[in-house]
């Protein structure tokens, strides 16, 4: 973790909030090659959720909403809450499950950093509160969304009758929640403000249980498609008395992180929880009725929901390779470690480096910012004239860029380039007129 937490602040991925302020507890900026790799992460979200499913449609709902519907939702209620031990002597506060399983007792327990006594567990509700209009006051309390999905709960029916859609069919979101965690921890893995990719997808009770299997299978695999190993991916199956308040059956996707086994995706049977509760407490009619046989139910629900950042994390780790000795075999620079970033081509932050093999020579920089120009269009593409070329070629495989240009001597003679590689480092010459295309043809068939 320290060598990707570091490499994340020296190449521009992610940054500490408020650094020069000293930070701020569990927030984190994403810089320029952060923003583009969380950016690309929601894309190949978005195209496999909606894009892919003709019965899936997409919504953005507000973060601030009415505070009855987290009433409803039963996130202000014990229902979403942590239990917190604080320690008598340090005064630190910790979840205590995570300092503990279900049978302990917590006489038999010591404050994980000093060793104190600890006092007993309290629940601890994890709703960010803040205030509406100038008045602060009980009345014009609201919360912060803790989970994006209770936006498209609400808008079922608007959604519904406006796409004029028919059981089965899912709304997908993507967007801010926050959690006032008691211990954020593990970089950017528990944060306080976080984004979600949540997917409700409704369908007839009686169907829930295959869709469940389904989307399981769906989202496993969304993974490996997207370049996670498979031996570092798990399913986990939550039993009863351990899993959300909403869930009927509950499933943890989980990565095999350098800190240990870690839920990054769950898997939901929410049954009719969210929209019979909204029903009641909203006094709308949220039943569906089933145009062909007019029956008239509630429709169950099988949520999908990550956070960007947590897969992100992930993808990271998992695409992080190290290589003692170097691999570069053009220059002789190399006894010590390279870092490779081996990220899905569509995940990669630069997509294409374009790179002058010398400085000083007119004739190739002017080419080499033309291919540049060319090539900006299409790819997210990164010009970089700056050491030398087998120090360029380290500088792009630790940040993960799938291809790299050189525009050589050549280049000058015959209108071609070398296309290096990423993973092979096999080097190609193609002709600048055909670049693009060649490109492109590589992006396609890595999906
Ligand atoms: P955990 O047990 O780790 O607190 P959870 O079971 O409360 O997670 P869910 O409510 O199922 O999480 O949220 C779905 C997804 O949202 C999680 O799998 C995770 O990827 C993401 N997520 C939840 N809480 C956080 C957080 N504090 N920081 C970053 N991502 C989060």
């Amino acid at each position: 973790m320290e060598k990707i937490i570091s490499l994340c602040k020296r190449r521009g991925f992610i940054f500490p909030s408020s650094e020069i302020y000293g930070g701020f507890s569990s927030s984190y900026d994403f810089g320029p090659l952060g923003v583009e790799l969380k950016r690309n992460i929601k894309e190949v979200w978005w195209q496999e959720m909606v894009q892919l499913h003709e019965q899936i449609v997409g919504l953005d709902a507000a973060i601030l909403m009415a505070p009855k519907v987290w009433e409803a939702s039963g996130h202000l209620s014990a229902g979403f809450a942590d239990k917190l031990v604080e320690c008598k002597k340090c005064h630190k506060r910790f979840r205590f499950d995570e300092i503990a399983n279900s049978k302990s007792k917590i006489q038999n327990l010591k404050c994980p950093e000093c060793g104190g006594e600890l006092l007993p567990p309290r629940k601890f509700n994890l709703m960010m509160k803040t205030y509406v209009g100038p008045v602060e006051d009980e009345s014009s309390i609201a919360y912060l969304r803790a989970e994006t999905c209770q936006g498209i709960y609400v808008n079922f029916k608007n959604v519904l009758t406006s796409m004029r859609l028919k059981l089965p069919f899912g709304i997908a979101q993507i967007g801010k929640a926050f959690r006032n965690e008691i211990t954020p921890k593990n970089f950017i893995f528990r944060m306080r403000e976080f984004e979600q990719m949540e997917m409700q997808w409704f369908c007839h009770p009686k169907e829930a249980d295959k869709w469940f299997e389904y989307w399981k299978e769906r989202r496993l695999n969304w993974y490996i498609n997207f370049g996670v190993k498979k031996e570092n991916l798990r399913l986990v199956e939550i039993p009863e008395g351990e899993r959300a308040h909403y869930a009927k059956r509950q499933i943890d996707l989980e990565y095999k992180f350098p800190f240990g086994w870690k839920e990054i995706e769950g898997i939901h049977n929410r049954g009719d929880w969210d929209l019979s509760r909204h029903s009641q407490f909203s006094g709308e009619d949220l039943n569906y009725t089933d145009p062909e046989t007019g029956e008239k139910f509630i429709p169950y629900v099988i949520e999908t929901s990550v956070g960007v950042e947590r897969s992100l994390l992930a993808f990271l780790v998992d695409a992080y390779e190290e290589v003692k000795g170097g691999r570069t075999t053009t220059t002789q620079a190399t006894k010590e470690v390279e870092v490779v970033l081996k990220l899905h081509k569509s995940l990669a932050p630069i997509k294409v480096a374009v790179l002058p093999l010398v400085r000083n020579k007119e004739a190739i920089v002017k080419k080499a910012k033309e291919v540049f120009e060319l090539l900006k269009p299409h790819f997210m593409c990164q010009y970089d004239e700056v050491g030398s070329i087998g120090r360029r070629y380290r500088r792009q495989d630790e940040i993960g860029t799938p291809f790299c240009v050189t525009i050589d001597f050549d280049t000058l003679k015959q209108e071609d380039v070398t296309v290096r590689d990423r993973d092979t480092m096999k080097q190609e010459r193609v002709e600048i007129k055909n670049l693009p295309d060649y490109l492109k043809e590589k992006f396609r068939s890595s999906l």
